[in-house]
């Protein structure tokens, strides 16, 4: 079989958050701090600078509890991996 090397392990690879993680939101927006779950953003704006191999790699947060829309583009340094994941 044919090894799968995706977007998700290369994430576990580095060591940073991975997609579904619980996190604690604390940057540049204070309505929004608090516990999101985190996925990568995958707009057009992210996906493109991605394809253009621009080392950029941003969240969508997401409302855990009623899977609300939050904040995209959300740099790795705004989010903490969240004790309670
Ligand atoms: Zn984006």
């Amino acid at each position: 079989m044919k090894r799968h090397f995706d977007r998700d392990s290369l994430l576990r690879s580095i060591g940073l958050i991975e997609p579904g993680d619980l996190v604690t939101y604390h940057g540049s927006i204070p309505e929004l701090h608090g516990l999101w779950l985190a996925i990568p953003c995958l707009c057009r704006l992210c996906t493109h600078a991605d394809e253009m191999g621009l080392p950029v790699l941003r969240y969508h947060l997401i409302d855990p509890w009623e899977e609300l829309s939050g904040p995209h583009h959300v740099r790795p340094e705004s989010i903490t991996r969240s004790a309670a994941s």
